[in-house]
């Protein structure tokens, strides 16, 4: 299984279009200690020809451009045979609107997720112009298993949905050729014991980076939320996930999805030492590798 980091920061990117906070503004200002992300999305494929694509962020377009084996072979083509959305917030899933150019698409998602994005949705309407431009399809077809992560409606649902299982998921992605399990959890407010499974039967798990500490925004000043409000363990102190995860038996640990305040994108910082002590990596764009 080939696997490649389009876009490794959470909502907003790195730097975030109206955030002047440390990082942001060492981004800009060229800093090498810091390397500017787009939104969250990971492209995998075992045979190379084939591509299936882990959310799809609003910066899409430039990620496909970014990497040649997702640009096309023929006049009209896509090697993109699907792609699987993990929640229905827009930073996972805005980016599926700007593939309404007629290319039939085929989407793996939870029926919360589908739902969210195409009821009472009017912009939906661009990927129905002819039957079969969107295929939605539900995990129990076999690609990967989903696994319900502690989350919460996307912000532009709250107060309209009720709050479901499905809405947040994690995957469990088998190669059968290489026997190689991959775990996907870019997201969830805790570890149930049925994603501590997954994780450990892993060769490799990406993990929701998003927040350092609980109270980061509200400590910079940028926000009144804890990480946990917005169903995101952070990584750092007692009960996170640098911690819950120290003895899991993945082989090899990524943070992804994470925001850009959060000082692990800060590669002279303590706590990006910290987590490069305890064996993980911090996820950037373009990294790439095969399990
Ligand atoms: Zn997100
Ligand atoms: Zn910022």
């Amino acid at each position: 299984m080939r696997i490649r980091v389009l876009g490794a920061a959470a909502g907003g990117g790195f730097p975030q279009w109206n955030c002047g906070c440390p990082n942001c503004r060492k981004a800009r200002a060229g800093s090498p200690e810091v390397v500017a992300s787009t939104q969250e999305c990971v492209a995998l494929s075992a045979d190379g020809a084939r591509w299936f694509l882990l959310n799809a962020s609003p910066e899409i377009r430039s990620q496909i451009e970014s990497f040649p084996p997702l640009h096309p072979r023929q006049p009209r083509h896509s090697p993109i045979a699907g792609i699987v959305l993990t929640n229905g917030d827009l930073d996972h899933s805005l980016g599926l609107l700007s593939l309404r150019e007629s290319q039939p698409l085929v989407v793996y998602a939870t029926d919360a997720v589908r739902r969210g994005f195409t009821e009472g949705n009017v912009l939906y309407r661009t990927l129905e112009r002819f039957p079969g431009q969107v295929t939605w399809k539900n995990f129990d077809s076999g690609f990967c298993q989903a696994i319900p992560a502690p989350g919460k409606p996307p912000v532009h649902l709250e107060g309209r949905a009720a709050s479901d299982p499905g809405e947040n998921v994690g995957l469990l992605i088998h190669d059968r050729a290489t026997k190689k399990r991959l775990a996907y959890c870019c997201a969830g407010g805790g570890i149930t014991p049925a994603m501590r499974a997954a994780i450990d039967r892993a060769d490799c798990v990406f993990f929701d980076g998003t927040f350092w500490s609980s109270d980061e925004l509200i400590a910079l000043g940028l926000g009144t939320k804890r990480a946990e409000d917005m169903a995101h363990i952070p990584v750092g102190g007692a009960g996170g996930s640098l911690e819950a995860l120290k003895n899991t038996k993945a082989k090899r640990k990524i943070y992804i999805h994470i925001n850009n305040t959060n000082p692990l994108l800060d590669r002279g910082s303590p706590e990006h030492r910290q987590a490069e002590a305890a064996g993980w990596e911090i996820a950037h764009d373009g990294m790439e590798f095969s399990l």
